[in-house]
């Protein structure tokens, strides 16, 4: 299948003597997917979606929309929509009027471009706020007129650049509805730029990480979770355990045990890399003695994560952060044993 994007070692260096903003990035994102960009600010996010845009020129490589280069193709001849964190409307025209913009530059009667408007406005849940000033809208409605307004120039491609890091808790969940929703109806093909891995997880199919202008892994979201490529792919998605020791033989060593690794791991020094949340915690019975796949501990720290409480297990002078299931708690000091679950274990060499 084409892919609907293709970035192809896309370089960008704003000033000669500066740091490239983008180095070699390669990025294949299938039509009618969903795909995040996440990474910390400044790690080059914004300047792929502007590249892909047309917004600004890679300085090396080649952007390819449905397999067509599109270095000679103009902005506004791409097919592309863009939503940004701020929703950009034209404050002197009415909720309908900033809809059916789109329509009305490419020459439709106001009667037809407000009629096209009003079922994208009926799509984001604003068909009662047609005539209403621009002025008059909170900002979570302010941004589903922006993305009224860029869903009525049906574009192939939605880019969307932090649009919801803006609203409170509550609204972002109505927004990921709403996404869900434009992707059952329409099938637009979403690079959504976040730096929010929750958002990432809640709303992506597969997760694009970038850091220091560099596409670190390109994965479905349990493979980016559970499957990092490397250290700072886990640590991004808020992976805590590194537990550094030496791969062989389809296991892990280190003073923790020996550990089963299910993937193709590399052999050699690495570390073992396990979710926090995926960790099973006992309390030890003395009476018992360990299964093959258990390993002990003591608590050393509690910490409340929410509704959960999180532990520090040491284990000899290692530290394995578990996070144990709603309304379980154990007191710091108390023995207990742990499971890896073999489905959420890697190494990583780097
Ligand atoms: P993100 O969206 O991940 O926060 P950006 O893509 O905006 O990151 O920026 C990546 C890097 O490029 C940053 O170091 C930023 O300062 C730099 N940069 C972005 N746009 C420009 C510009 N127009 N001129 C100079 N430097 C820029
Ligand atoms: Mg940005």
């Amino acid at each position: 299948m084409t892919s609907a994007i293709a970035l192809s070692s896309i370089s960008k260096t704003f000033a000669a003597d500066a740091v490239p903003a983008l180095n070699g990035v390669n990025l294949d994102v299938l039509p009618g997917t969903c795909t995040a960009i996440l990474g910390p600010s400044g790690s080059g996010k914004s300047t792929i979606l502007r590249i892909i845009a047309g917004l600004e020129d890679p300085s090396g490589g080649g952007v390819f929309v449905n397999g067509v280069d599109m270095t000679s193709v103009l902005p506004e001849n791409r097919r592309i929509g863009m939503v940004f964190q701020r929703p950009l409307l034209f404050p002197h025209l009415s909720v309908i009027d900033n809809v059916a913009f789109a329509d009305r530059a490419a020459g439709l009667s106001k009667a037809e471009a407000r009629r096209n408007a009003l079922r994208f406005l009926d799509m984001v849940q604003l068909e009662e706020f047609a005539s209403r000033p621009i002025r008059s809208l909170s900002g979570g409605q302010e941004q589903r007129v922006a993305v009224a307004r860029v869903l009525a120039a049906r574009p192939a491609i939605l880019l969307l650049d932090e649009p919801f890091s803006a609203l409170d808790a509550a609204l972002r969940d109505d927004m990921h509805q709403l996404l869900a929703d434009i992707r059952a109806s329409l099938s637009p093909t979403v690079l959504l730029v976040t730096h929010d891995r929750d958002e990432a997880a809640a709303v992506a199919d597969r997760i694009a990480v970038v850091e220091g202008g560099q596409l670190l892994q390109h994965d479905t979201v349990d493979r980016i979770y559970h499957r990092p490529s490397c250290r700072a792919v886990a640590r991004l998605m808020g992976g805590r355990n590194f537990v550094d020791g030496v791969a062989h033989d389809g296991a892990h060593h280190s003073a923790v045990g020996r550990v089963t690794v299910d993937e193709n791991i590399p052999e050699g020094p690495g570390a073992l890399v396990v979710r926090q949340e995926a960790i099973a915690v006992a309390t030890a019975s003395p009476s018992r003695s360990l299964a093959a796949d258990e390993f002990a501990g003591v608590v050393s720290a509690v910490q409340r994560n929410g509704a959960r409480r999180s532990i520090v297990i040491g284990v000899d002078e290692i530290d394995i952060h578990a996070e144990l299931p709603p309304g379980v708690n154990l007191p710091v000091g108390a023995p207990v044993v742990f499971t890896l679950p073999r489905e959420s274990v890697s190494v990583v060499a780097r």
